[in-house]
């Protein structure tokens, strides 16, 4: 017998008949002998539903309340899909974040899991039940409740995954699995059978939003076995394990794209000590994540300064960046927010050179130009104009063979 955490997104549980069928195909694994947790997602839709009404009542929402709203979409999903389990014969029962205990940080709208209580699942699993748990929500220890930010729910399935111990955690959605990108804009993406904890981590924190990033660090402190799969089909889908022999010979495992970016210059800087801390504190005790950060040395002791932040944070960054900029005597503040970030992944690069000149050369060859650059060991992104997006992961996806099922390195577009 194993225990299973399975987590359903959205558009999975998104109608009545959506839950109904995804209770069968638990039952299925049930009467095959396994103890089971659901973990689901509320309607697909429904949390940017509760979003809108929420601006509708308050120009910035009281983010206590925000979070108190959001966590009605996953109750709604859970009941429902326990009465279908029992409407088919067989028991369940639901559990919201707080019955269960999942004690989070006060960080309202994006609190982090502290801990969970499994006594009360253990026992309900014991007493044969199929218990199911709202994804994506907590509570702090002062009784108040949280939700994880959004894509929340595959933090959740893994915490738990995690915290019971379970065999698999098998995250259910509508694709058959991680794609070498995202299949939705690029009809030739291939879906990839297995990868790395480290490969899934870089492709999901620069927007592959398959799995959400803090379900991919979870699962790999914890080395829990993830499973991304289908809910429409039986099909094998994506085992994200610990690296292995063959993934070090790929070359790259996949392209992704974020517009979910904005870029910022402060022109002619005094170029002196502490500058750079003047700029950057603020900014990060406001909660601002800077990414990408490139600065130019100009003559006679002036330096530009351009870094990019997430679009939503653009003009809250904005307005503060004109105030620092009158204290440290910069020119100017300009910015954009029609950009994006286009990556290429994979720890194969470590071991190859020519990587990044080749996805500039593609990028050249498409005539899109690259604004700024950034690299890791097994990554290599390029901020580009937002309208090119499409265009630079197809080419990208294209030249490097992403959809071929080859691992060994093309000596052609090196
Ligand atoms: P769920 O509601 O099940 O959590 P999400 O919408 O959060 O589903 O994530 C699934 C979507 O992620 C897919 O429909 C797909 O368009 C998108 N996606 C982006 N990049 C990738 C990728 N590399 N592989 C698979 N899906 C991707
Ligand atoms: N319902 C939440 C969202 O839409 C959490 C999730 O689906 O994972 O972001
Ligand atoms: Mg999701």
């Amino acid at each position: 017998m194993a225990l299973i955490v399975q987590k359903f997104g959205g558009t999975s549980v998104g109608s009545t008949d959506k839950i109904k069928a995804v209770a069968w195909r638990v039952l299925k694994n049930y009467a095959a002998g396994n103890q089971l947790v659901i973990v689901l997602s509320a309607m697909s839709g429904e949390t940017d539903r509760l979003m809108g009404m929420a601006r509708d009542m308050q120009q910035v929402p009281d983010l206590r309340e925000m979070d108190m709203l959001l966590t009605t979409g996953e109750q709604v999903t859970i009941s429902l899909f326990a009465m279908a389990v029992k409407e088919a014969g067989y028991d369940a029962v639901s559990l919201l974040g707080d019955q269960v205990r999942i004690r989070t940080n006060k960080m309202h709208t994006k609190a982090r899991i502290k801990s969970i209580d499994t006594e009360l699942i253990q026992e309900y699993l014991n007493n044969g039940k199929i218990v199911t748990i709202a994804g994506f929500q907590g509570v702090t220890e002062d009784g108040d409740i949280t939700t994880l930010g959004r894509g929340g729910s595959d933090t959740t399935a893994v915490a738990l995954a995690a915290a019971l111990n379970a065999d698999v955690c098998e995250i259910f959605t509508d694709v058959e699995g991680v794609y070498t990108t995202d299949p939705s804009i690029c009809p030739n993406a291939r879906k990839i059978d297995r990868i790395s904890y480290d490969e899934m981590l870089e492709l999901a924190s620069l927007g592959a939003k398959v799995l959400d990033i803090r379900s991919v660090g979870l699962a790999k402190r914890y080395k829990v076995p993830l499973h991304v799969r289908s809910t429409f089909s039986e099909n094998e889908g994506t085992r994200v394990v610990e690296e292995d022999k063959i993934m070090e010979s790929m070359l790259v495992s996949g392209v992704t794209y974020s517009k979910n970016e904005a870029r910022i210059t402060l022109t002619k800087v005094p170029d002196q000590p502490g500058v750079a801390a003047k700029i950057f504190l603020p900014i990060s005790d406001a909660g601002i994540i800077v990414d990408m950060i490139i600065q130019n040395t100009r003559a006679g002791d002036l330096t530009d300064m351009t870094f990019t932040v997430i679009r939503s944070d653009y003009d809250r960054a904005m307005k503060m960046l004109r105030e620092i900029a009158g204290d440290i005597n910069a020119e100017s503040v300009t910015g954009a927010q029609d950009i994006a970030k286009i990556s290429i992944v994979g720890v194969g690069m470590r071991n190859h050179s020519g990587i990044a000149s080749t996805m500039f050369h593609i990028l050249a060859k498409e005539g899109i130009n690259i604004m700024m650059i950034s690299t890791s060991e097994i990554k290599v992104s390029c901020i580009i104009d937002e309208k090119y997006t499409e265009l630079a992961v197809r080419a990208l996806h294209d030249a490097f063979a992403l959809d071929k099922d080859t691992i060994t390195v093309s000596e052609e577009i090196l």
